[in-house]
């Protein structure tokens, strides 16, 4: 099914307004098999509005209109359907009655102009509102439909789950069966060659790379009648795909690295400390974000400067002078000591330069070494940072680098 989705506002085309409403509704139909094919804004003018829906009409069989369904002036939307229809507006006493006691329960007077809202295109479907006082509507007619949503993303987003997907999946006669699968490790553009042998020629199921900072994604998507066969060919193709590149694969099932990994600590009853000088606390606090943490994360320490390795974490001063304070050894040695220190069954350590800087010579700019301490089992490794990125972004990646190590570890 072909969808046009119409944003009316003028506040859009100023740039007040960041059009999430199109955005929102363009996941959630694509996900479920719709052709979402255009994104049309216009402001609230009454000829304008008119000649982007006439257009767009022709074009697809359902547009999905958002805002100009206030109670004032320019909010002209029904009356814009109710044209293109040519179907009378009429009060709507169930929609009339669910403004007034939207009023009610918020203690407040209804003014006069309100009673515009309830005003729908005759033989609409009505779609109650439950966050706001304007009621939606849909209007079908033989293969025409216009679905018609009020502005406020708060109204639209559960309307639009609640009332207009079971409407709009009638209508579908394909369904979409998709699976997202999450690497690290790979490029997007070595991902994409790797996969060249079933992405040539492919037509169903589609597969699309997509690449996130530190991490890529290929989507599997496949439209048929029956769900079941579109599931099928998903799967085949993902069973191919695990063949190509499954060394790099840590989701099936388009989940965050760092989710994947807590998910198996928490089912081995594993605990984890960190000592962290580089990234600063970002692992420890990442691990923060994830409901249930405190039964995994014990402690952490951000030892940043020697000092502070050495005080608070008793780093050897010697081993820090020999190999220099950004080595594997000290990053090693960071790990052990903060897993003895917290009594956990795994430490993180981890020790760079983040960037260039005075203190910092100029080979040694960009360079990580960060070590996991397994049960007394050590696991370590370096890397340099490519230098075109925010700190931010390098902790992050930092942080997925030993979340991948740590994944394969406990496989
Ligand atoms: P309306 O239904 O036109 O009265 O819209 C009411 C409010 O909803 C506007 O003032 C905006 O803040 C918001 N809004 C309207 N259209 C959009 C959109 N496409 N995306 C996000 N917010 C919107
Ligand atoms: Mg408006």
């Amino acid at each position: 099914m072909r969808i046009g989705i119409l944003a009316i506002g003028t506040e859009l085309l100023f740039g007040q307004t960041v059009n999430t409403n199109a955005t929102f509704l363009s996941k959630e139909l694509n996900t479920r098999g719709f052709d979402v094919l255009y994104h049309v804004t216009v402001g609230d003018n009454p000829n304008r509005m008119k000649e982007e829906l006439s257009t767009l009409m022709k074009k697809v069989d359902c547009v999905i209109t958002s805002g100009g369904l206030g109670p004032t002036e320019d909010d002209i939307t029904r009356d814009l359907v109710g044209d293109y229809f040519k179907r009378r507006l009429i009060e709507h006493p169930d929609a009339l009655k669910e403004i007034e006691e939207y009023y009610k329960k918020n203690n407040r007077l209804m003014p006069k102009s309100n009673i515009r809202q309830a005003l729908i295109p005759e033989g609409s479907i009505i779609l109650p509102n439950k966050y706001g006082t304007a009621p939606g509507f849909i209007l079908q007619e033989d293969d025409q439909v216009i679905v018609s949503l009020p502005g406020p993303p708060s109204e639209l987003v559960p309307m639009f789950n609640t009332y207009v997907i079971p409407v709009l999946e009638q209508r579908l006669d394909k369904h979409m069966y998709y699976k997202i699968i999450r690497t690290f490790g790979i490029g997007e553009s070595s991902l994409e060659e790797s996969l060249m042998s079933i992405i040539h020629g492919q037509v169903d199921p589609t597969i699309a790379t997509y690449a996130k900072p530190g991490e890529c994604s290929v989507r599997v998507a496949s439209q048929n009648t029956d769900l079941q066969v579109a599931k099928k060919k998903v799967e085949v193709t993902i069973a191919r795909i695990k063949e190509l590149v499954g060394e790099y694969i840590y989701s099936e099932n388009d989940e965050e690295l760092l989710d994947v990994v807590f998910h198996k600590l928490l089912q081995d009853n594993l605990t984890l400390a960190t000592a962290e000088s580089c990234t600063g606390g970002y692992i420890a606090s990442s691990i923060t974000d994830i409901e249930g943490a405190s039964q995994i994360l014990l402690g952490s320490l951000v030892v940043y400067s020697i000092q502070s390795k050495i005080k608070l974490l008793g780093i050897d001063k010697s081993l820090i002078d020999k190999f220099g304070v950004v080595s594997p050894q000290v990053a090693i040695e960071m790990a052990t000591k903060t897993r003895m220190l917290h009594s956990t069954d795994i430490g993180i350590g981890t020790t760079g330069y983040l960037s260039g800087g005075k203190d910092v010579p100029e080979k040694e700019a960009g360079r990580v070494c960060w070590a996991i301490d397994f049960k007394g089992e050590v696991i370590s490794g370096e890397f340099y940072l490519k230098r075109n990125k925010k700190r931010q972004a390098f902790k992050h990646y930092v942080m997925l680098h030993i979340m991948n190590a740590l994944n394969k570890k406990i496989g």
